[in-house]
C-alpha cells in the first residue's frame, strides 16, 4: 500500500510540473495575463504580486483533496493526490518565489548545475516582457541546452 501511494504522490507532482507549464504558456500568458503581468513587469507594489493568485488557485484543489482523503489515508488515493500537488507547489515556490526572484534572501548561492541551469532558463523567460511571446514557460523541467551550458 505504502508502495503503491508513494508513487501516486510522485507522478502527481511530475504531472504537476505538466499542468504548471500548460497553465503558466496557455492560461497566464493568455487569458489570465492580467494577473501574470505584473510578475513580468514588476510594476507591484510590497510583498505579494497579483501573480500569487495562481497559488490559491493550486492550493485550493490540493488542500481539498488532502481533506476529503484523510479518513483513510492508506486506502484514499484523494490524499496521496492532494500531497503531490501541494508538494509540487512546495517545490515550485521554493525554487521560483525563494532561490529564482529572492523575495527571501535564502539559497542564494549553489554550485548545483541542475539549480544554476533552472535559473538560467527562467531568467530567459523573464526577458520577455510581453503576453505574446515567450519561452522556458516550465519549471523544475529545464531544457538540455541550458544545462549542457552550465560550467561545474
Ligand atoms: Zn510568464
Ligand atoms: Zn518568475
Ligand atoms: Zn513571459
Amino acid at each position: 500500500m505504502w508502495i503503491k501511494n508513494i508513487v501516486i504522490l510522485i507522478l502527481t507532482a511530475c504531472f504537476m510540473e505538466f499542468v504548471a507549464w500548460f497553465t503558466h504558456k496557455y492560461v497566464m500568458h493568455g487569458f489570465l495575463w492580467f494577473l501574470h503581468k505584473d510578475h513580468h513587469d514588476k510594476t507591484s507594489k510590497g510583498f505579494f504580486e497579483d501573480n500569487d493568485f495562481f497559488f490559491l488557485l493550486f492550493a485550493i484543489p490540493g488542500i481539498s483533496l488532502i481533506y476529503l482523503g484523510k479518513n483513510n489515508p492508506l486506502e484514499d488515493i484523494r490524499l496521496w493526490i492532494g500531497l503531490g500537488i501541494t508538494l509540487y507547489g512546495f517545490l515550485y515556490f521554493s525554487v521560483h518565489d525563494i532561490f529564482i526572484h529572492q523575495r527571501f534572501k535564502w539559497l542564494r548561492n549553489t554550485n548545483i548545475k541542475y539549480f544554476k541551469a533552472i535559473r538560467k532558463a527562467h531568467k530567459v523567460h523573464h526577458k520577455h516582457l510581453t503576453k505574446e511571446d515567450g519561452e522556458c514557460f516550465g519549471m523544475l523541467v529545464v531544457p538540455k541546452k541550458y544545462f549542457n551550458e552550465q560550467k561545474k
